[in-house]
């Protein structure tokens, strides 16, 4: 499952409580900002989200990617 995490600077106060509660470290700061630096690792827990004030952060799943072979194949079934 792969995951979209994205922090709008403007509301983000550089608290750092979302790196503290990210149990996989995908926040990192820099420049007083929290960053998604590393959004592969995301779980979806929300725990970033629920723990920020500013309401900066939102966490969204990501429809699977289709590779162009199953696209063929499908295209060929229906
Ligand atoms: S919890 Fe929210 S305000 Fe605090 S550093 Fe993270 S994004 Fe910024
Ligand atoms: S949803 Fe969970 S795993 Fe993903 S960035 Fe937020 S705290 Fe980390």
């Amino acid at each position: 499952m792969a995951f979209e995490v994205m922090v709008d600077i403007q509301k983000c106060n550089g608290c750092e409580e979302c790196l503290e509660v990210c149990t996989v470290s995908v926040f990192e700061m820099r420049d007083g900002k929290s960053i998604p630096a590393r959004v592969k690792e995301c779980l979806g827990c929300q725990s970033c989200v629920e723990i920020c004030k500013e309401k900066a952060i939102t966490v969204k799943e990501l429809e699977p990617e289709m590779s162009e072979i199953a696209r063929m194949l499908l295209k060929d079934i229906l």
